[in-house]
């Protein structure tokens, strides 16, 4: 963190106490304010977060954000919502989540399209340097309900809209100087599933958009991509303890029909290249590794030719050099049974070579499994 950045403090705030009721969660406590209770359900809530609250504490001083977004600052305005819920104020928060559950939204969902306009007043606030404005909050919370209630009607309304007139919202400003950046309002049940950018891919955007709050394949994406981050922050322990987390998702997930394996098959993978780049980890990997090899068919020479290499380069990082030697010839026999072309026995003799050449066998590597 920058010794100049002024948020640094409030950052860390934050950070500090989502890590202490992380780690005291399912502990008794007296103390415990209803802010910590619901900072507490939505941190829960939020499973692909959960491999990043366990490291909140390795990772201070850094701003974590994931895929273009801040958790920590995502949990605060789902607590500043709940709590407006909870004491009514304002009441058009509850009113337009009613209408919202009324019209096939989780509450979950529901808070994530309310907060938009919580986060829009805060940014017209923070960036204009406007005092808040309760009555354009309010209103805009009451024109989110109003697009919910009757998606039709709103959406030829704003066509219809002209910079000068009166706000859809109803704040009595003008279009142009309230809503205008604000809209299309996109009041579906199911747009509000993020696909955080930036891990492995495990499903398209089309898939999220119908999949269920829960779904483990989003959630896999989404932890992937949490798994990058703790990796570039340089939590390198935090980040193989994530794949781990998505090992146990994936074996509830329903296995897909995609070609390449499902997503099981996606996640052992993930843990065998990190462990590639991470060679400290190759020891962790390598039962991932014989995994995706029992599983593989012999029919895909590719595939099959590419899992033995990686099982030969980690077997190379952990010193068993016999093993590795064997599993390199085995990689070598089934290039060669390619008659097509011989693009996979270059690959072989290229990452054969290699190790051969750049890499020294790692001894005494000793990194328990976790
Ligand atoms: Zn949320
Ligand atoms: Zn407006």
């Amino acid at each position: 963190m920058a010794p100049s950045d002024p948020f640094a403090l409030y950052r860390k705030a934050g950070q500090q106490w989502l890590a202490r009721l992380w780690q005291t969660r399912g502990e008794p406590r007296e103390d415990e304010t209803p802010e910590d209770h619901q900072l507490l359900a939505a941190m829960r809530e939020h499973h692909e977060f959960h491999p990043l609250w366990d490291r909140l504490e390795q990772v201070q001083g850094r701003a974590p954000e994931v895929g273009g977004m801040n958790p920590i600052l995502h949990m605060m305005i789902h607590v500043t919502m709940e709590t407006q819920l909870d004491t009514g104020s304002p009441p058009e928060v509850g009113e337009a989540l009613e209408q919202m559950l009324q019209a096939g939204f989780t509450h979950h969902r529901a808070i994530h399209l309310l907060a938009t306009a919580l986060t829009q007043e805060i940014s017209t606030v923070l960036s204009h340097q406007q005092p808040y404005d309760a009555v354009r909050y309010r209103s805009r919370v009451q024109m989110i309900g109003r697009g919910v209630r009757d998606p039709q009607e709103f959406s030829a309304a704003v066509r219809r809209a002209r910079r000068n007139d009166p706000c859809l919202c109803g704040s009595g400003r003008k279009f142009k100087h309230c809503c205008i950046n604000y809209l299309p309002l996109d009041v579906r049940p199911t747009p509000w599933i993020n696909l955080l950018p930036g891990g492995s891919l495990y499903c398209t955007p089309a898939y999220a958009e119908s999949a269920a709050d829960d779904d483990p394949i989003v959630c896999l994406q989404n932890m992937s991509a949490v798994a990058a981050a703790l990796e570039s922050w340089g939590d390198l322990e935090g980040a193989f303890r994530a794949y781990r987390y998505m090992e146990d998702v994936a074996k509830e997930a329903r296995p897909s029909r995609t070609p390449s394996g499902g997503p099981l098959e996606n996640v052992l993978q993930d843990i065998v290249d990190f462990a590639l780049n991470h060679p400290a980890f190759a020891v962790n990997a390598l039962e991932a590794s014989e995994i995706l090899l029992a599983r593989c068919s012999d029919d895909d020479l590719a595939i099959r030719t590419t899992l033995e290499l990686d099982h030969a380069d980690l077997l190379t990082y952990v010193g068993r050099a016999g093993e590795a030697e064997v599993a390199y010839a085995r990689a070598t026999e089934l290039a060669k049974s390619d008659q097509s072309t011989n693009e996979l026995q270059e690959m072989v003799a290229d990452r054969w070579g290699f190790w051969n050449d750049e890499i020294k066998p790692l001894s005494g590597t000793s990194h328990e499994r976790h």
